[in-house]
């Protein structure tokens, strides 16, 4: 008999063991996040119009919720932008919108000065038309941007879900960021940057998620911008095995999303997607395309590789790419 307990006492520190080494993400809660997000409701998120302000309370909600802390006592960085007067449903050339922002502190006394960026846009073009990025310009329809990029959203959201249920801490600092504006040229992402809440020289990575939403059946993960810091590209390459992803690692090829205003700034930054797909910019980029079960390796791949690199051993500088 006490054998028998002494062995189920074992069996069950296992099994809490590989629970906390194994965090699972759910394909539900991802796809939650997303056809919220990318619902008729939202209108598209377009920055400056009530859609993208909904969007903006939302993902504040859960970044309450999950415990992130503010800078300056808000979520919300705020911030105006000019906008050709020509897309559709705008009456003023400009408008304000908003980052949201907060962050989690590392663990380690020194290390916890330094701060790691993770971040996903939330708006997208609205209802389309003249003067937007839409590629079906004569088409005023709702562009409902499930992969572009409420799906990075969704990954923000799960990863974030999973450090607070997780009690996980890194010895660096996080900030979760979600930024407004990047389709009209990278705007959100650029107001951050020039009016950063904490020294430029402590922000030492940025991971981006622009469109992780349609995983294709070769499961490729791509990535840009792997080897700004170092052994970026090993690590990425043997964050891969296992994952049941196929991660496409590139050194430079630093690629077109927010993640380029960090590099162009001399901060290492990463940007990964799942690919381009004949939907991009239209109204056809809907939740019902969305491979959440897909998502759920995406997520789990990128919060490996953001907990490795908030604890990485090695001091993290910036490594120019070509
Ligand atoms: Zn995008």
């Amino acid at each position: 008999m006490f054998k028998k307990i002494i062995f189920l006492f074992v069996v069950a520190f296992l099994a809490t063991e590989k629970g906390a080494a194994q965090t699972t993400f759910s394909a539900e809660t991802f796809y939650k996040h997303d056809s919220y997000l990318a619902s008729d409701k939202l209108e598209g998120r377009l920055a400056g119009t009530k859609g993208n302000n909904q969007a903006a309370t939302y993902i504040k909600k859960y970044f309450k919720k999950f415990g992130l802390k503010k800078f300056n006592g808000d979520y919300y960085q705020p911030f105006k932008i000019f906008i050709k007067p020509d897309i559709n449903k705008m009456k003023s050339d400009s408008v304000s919108t908003q980052n949201v922002v907060g962050y989690i502190e590392g663990s380690d006394e020194n290390l916890k000065k330094e701060f790691i960026v993770i971040g996903a846009h939330y708006d997208h073009w609205g209802w389309g038309g003249k003067g937007s990025g839409s590629k079906k310009k004569d088409t005023l329809a709702i562009h409902n941007g499930a992969d572009d990029n409420a799906s990075g959203v969704s990954a923000l959201l799960s990863i974030l879900e999973k450090f607070h249920e997780n009690k996980i801490t890194t010895k660096r600092s996080i900030i979760f960021i979600s930024f407004s504006g990047e389709e009209e040229g990278l705007l959100g992402s650029k107001y951050f940057v020039n009016h950063l809440p904490v020294d430029k020289s402590s922000v030492k990575v940025m991971m981006n998620m622009d469109m992780v939403g349609r995983l294709n059946d070769k499961k490729e993960l791509y990535m840009g911008g792997a080897g700004t810091f170092p052994d970026g590209v090993e690590l990425m390459k043997k964050l891969g095995e296992g994952s049941g992803l196929s991660p496409i690692v590139f050194a430079g090829d630093v690629g077109g999303s927010d993640h380029v205003t960090f590099y162009k700034n001399d901060i290492s930054a990463i940007g990964l997607h799942t690919g381009g797909h004949p939907q991009y910019h239209t109204p056809e980029d809907d939740s019902a395309l969305i491979n959440s079960e897909g998502a759920v390796l995406v997520c789990q791949y990128i919060y490996n590789a953001l907990t490795s690199i908030a604890n990485y051993e090695q001091t993290l500088s910036f490594i120019k790419q070509n």
